[in-house]
């Protein structure tokens, strides 16, 4: 697999090898999720505020992140779609996968039996303000635009590549409201005071 790098003396990295990356990627993802999964159907719920609409909007992203890549890097369809692949690209695509692996997994770790895949709010709730959430007030959705902006660096297909950021780009702005309303509806002022120092994905300097 390293020969996918070596071209004419200088360091490339190939088609092939941008796929492999995307698919290790996605290898990950499973691997750090499957526990927290497992951990939160065993957590008990207090409240949700789970709609039709967030369900759609989960399915989107994981048709734009999972179902359309794996079926591009699997068969190669839709080819009509392909472009000429950018090593440089590539490069960056695999340092935005990495960024995205380490922010995934350190605000799972830190948000804890708080994480639900859908709006829950558990018997035990708190507010996670500290680590990453000290920052930014959604790292988890920062790293999933992360992942989405990864693909569309690794995967030259105008389908395949950009699938991803429509996905996210449904979850984002579908739930983000509606997630800090229960969250404000939970914690009252703690979290407007919270708000008040965070920024939602991107970190506030003043
Ligand atoms: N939006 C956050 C969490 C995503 S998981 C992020 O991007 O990191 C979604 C669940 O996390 C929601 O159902 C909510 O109950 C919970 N949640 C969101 N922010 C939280 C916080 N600061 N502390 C504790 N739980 C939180």
């Amino acid at each position: 697999m390293l020969a996918g790098f070596q071209r004419k003396g200088h360091v490339s990295l190939t088609p092939a090898f941008a796929e492999f990356v995307w698919a290790v990627g996605l290898l990950a993802w499973v691997i750090i999720r499957v526990p927290h999964q497992k951990r939160a159907r065993k957590t008990q719920v207090a409240s949700n505020a789970k709609t039709f609409k967030d369900r759609l909007a989960l399915a989107a992203a994981a048709a734009g992140l999972c179902l359309v890549p794996i079926i591009f890097v699997a068969t190669g369809f839709p080819a009509f779609a392909d472009y000429t692949f950018q090593p440089w690209l590539g490069w960056l695509g695999l340092f935005v996968e990495l960024a995205f692996l380490c922010l995934f997994y350190s605000s799972h770790q830190q948000l804890g039996k708080n994480w639900s895949v859908t709006l829950e709010i558990r018997n035990e709730h708190t507010l996670v303000t500290d680590g990453l959430y000290r920052y930014v007030r959604h790292p988890m959705y920062l790293s999933f635009w992360l992942w989405a902006i990864a693909q569309f660096c690794l995967l030259p297909n105008g389908i395949a590549g950009t699938a991803g950021l429509a996905g996210v780009a449904f979850l984002y702005f579908s739930r983000i409201h509606h997630e800090e309303a229960m969250m404000r509806h939970a914690f009252g002022a703690s979290y407007d005071e919270y708000a008040r120092h965070t920024g939602r994905i991107i970190p506030k300097p003043w």
